[in-house]
């Protein structure tokens, strides 16, 4: 009988084990779903998430929430010239640009879709958007791009934004499309720099 016990405790433990397991990996794919693989900073599900969770609470007090939508410049162009790879680096490089820029963990930058991302600020001023997109597009002009073997820079590119701040019964379409709406500002301004809504 004690035998049969053990063996049964045993089984029990072997279980709650695999089933801790289960829960690690688990939790695990549920963060990498949120990611996008090339960059790994969040992708859009994660974006939307962030966003959606953002616009249930109020800002602080004298604060607006904020998001910064910004774009590659001509990035059909390096795709063309220098084939897909390349371009693929580059968009490995600003996602490094971003995860290194955005630091405040209340923030949140994510790759919104092709060559467009986005960062998230919470309880923030669209003057403090502003100025972190224009950290981020100041970093983005001084990246080059090298040949592996030579070191040679083989070219550069620029980013434009557009900054808007949530406004009394906006949902996130709505905030997106006035971030959007200062981008193409931006882009039809000239591009590489930053435009506020
Ligand atoms: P603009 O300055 O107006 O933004 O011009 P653009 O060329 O950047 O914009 P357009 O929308 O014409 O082209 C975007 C290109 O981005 C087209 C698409 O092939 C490329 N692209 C989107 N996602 C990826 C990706 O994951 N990797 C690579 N290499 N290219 C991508
Ligand atoms: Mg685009
Ligand atoms: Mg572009």
């Amino acid at each position: 009988m004690k035998n049969s016990a053990d063996a049964l405790q045993q089984q029990v433990s072997a279980g709650q084990s695999e089933i801790a397991r289960l829960r690690t990996d688990l939790d695990r794919a549920r963060g990498e779903a949120l990611l996008d693989p090339l960059t790994s900073i969040l992708n859009r599900k994660g974006f939307d998430q962030r966003l959606a969770a953002l616009l249930q609470q109020p800002a602080a007090a004298g604060r607006q929430h904020c998001l910064v939508m910004l774009d590659i410049d001509h990035f059909k162009q390096v795709n063309d010239a220098h084939g897909h790879v390349m371009g693929d680096r580059v968009i490995q490089g600003l996602g490094e640009i971003l995860r290194l820029a955005v630091t405040d963990p209340e923030h949140a930058a994510a790759r919104y879709g092709g060559e467009e991302f986005a960062i998230v600020l919470p309880h923030s001023t669209l003057a403090d958007a502003a100025r972190l997109a224009g950290q981020v597009r100041l970093r983005a002009r001084a990246m080059k791009i090298r040949n592996r073997s030579t070191q040679q820079v083989l070219f550069t590119v620029t980013i434009s934004g557009g900054v808007a701040a949530l406004r009394p019964g906006d949902d996130a379409q709505a905030l997106i499309a006035r971030a959007d709406a200062a981008l193409y500002q931006s882009k039809n301004g000239g591009r590489d720099r930053i435009s506020c809504a």
